[in-house]
């Protein structure tokens, strides 16, 4: 793959620290998004700009994408303008969470003209694209994902979970709305202790060393509610689209998700009530309005 031309379109929270990667391990990287302080802050580490996707799809063969919303890929890849029109784009390598739906059907668009979607949506937050430690669900045609490997390892632990475009989307859903679970319980229980006049610095110490310690109360809880900061870097307006297309394949595939459901529920309260650019770390504060109290830990008493 060293003699390809990549491609970045999306440099959000995700796609900003991704590419900033890609760029580091020397790959030559043209990229593009709406915004331009965006794509600014990548040409600053070294990246090339382009004016449009077209742009992109002549340039690059492979074309990364880190997108907000399935709409949003769907108009990137196979919209009027869009890289599936491009040239010269051979791969599109899909790193955002869209739902499988979306993802078979922008595979099999591009399939009609000669090109390949990789489907490939990542986990581990904004730390983990930083740091490059995120899981990597990768789904779609093995030779190329053999290619792509060495590449996709600078973000993360690579896991080949299917061949077909769809299936790495379903596995993320399905990560996404148990790490979601996590911190709905995790809300909902520390403001019952603190309610219960329980030192929350105390029980997250308790519940790890318990049976009752999740990705929440390791991380979540610990480093950005109990300090008052809710920074994780995760909107909540993306975290209810997740558990939306996570409990829609329950209903396309016949599973129940009867806890699925309530975990949607308190997210789009969430969204509704703080707008969907709140830190999805903020349903905590939901809970405590209607409870009267508030979870606040050593940290942000110091
Ligand atoms: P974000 O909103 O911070 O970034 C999305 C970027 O896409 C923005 O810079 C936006 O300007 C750009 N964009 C939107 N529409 C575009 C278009 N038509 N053309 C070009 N650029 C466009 O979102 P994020 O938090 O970086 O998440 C990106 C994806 O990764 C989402 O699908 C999300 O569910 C997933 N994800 C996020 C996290 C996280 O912790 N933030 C973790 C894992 C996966």
């Amino acid at each position: 793959m060293s003699d390809r031309v990549f491609g970045f379109v999306g440099l959000g929270n995700m796609g900003g620290p991704m590419s900033g990667r890609l760029l580091a391990s020397g790959l030559d990287l043209t990229v593009f998004d709406l915004r331009a302080d965006s794509v600014a802050a990548a040409v600053a580490n070294g990246a090339t700009a382009a004016a449009s996707l077209a742009e992109i799809g002549d340039r690059a063969d492979v074309v990364f994408l880190s997108l907000p919303s399935p709409e949003a890929v769907r108009a990137v890849a196979i919209g009027p303008g869009g890289l599936a029109e491009g040239g010269r784009v051979k791969v599109v390598v899909d790193l955002s969470t869209t739902g499988p739906r979306v993802e078979e059907e922008v595979a099999r668009a591009l399939e009609a003209r000669g090109k390949t979607l990789v489907d490939c949506p990542v986990s581990g937050g904004v730390a983990g694209a930083k740091a490059g430690t995120l899981a990597v669900m990768a789904a779609g045609d093995a030779a190329i994902l053999a290619e792509l490997a060495p590449t996709l390892g600078v973000l993360g632990k690579v896991f080949s979970v299917g061949a077909r475009p769809g299936q790495g989307q379903t596995m993320k859903l399905i990560n996404n709305l148990m790490s979601t679970a996590a911190l709905t319980i995790a809300s909902e229980t520390m403001v019952l202790g603190v309610k219960a006049g329980l030192d929350p610095d105390l029980m997250i110490e308790v519940l790890n060393a318990g049976t009752g310690g999740n990705s929440a109360t390791a991380n979540k809880i610990p480093k950005f509610v109990l300090p008052r900061t809710f920074d994780f870097g995760f909107a909540i307006g993306l975290s209810s689209k997740d558990a939306r297309l996570c409990v829609e394949e329950g209903d396309r595939l016949g599973v129940p998700m009867i806890v699925g459901n309530a975990v949607r529920t308190l997210l789009n309260i969430t969204r509704d009530h703080l707008g969907p650019d709140a830190d999805m770390t903020s349903v905590i504060k939901v809970v405590e309005e209607w409870a009267g109290v508030e979870v606040r830990g050593r940290a942000a008493k110091s």
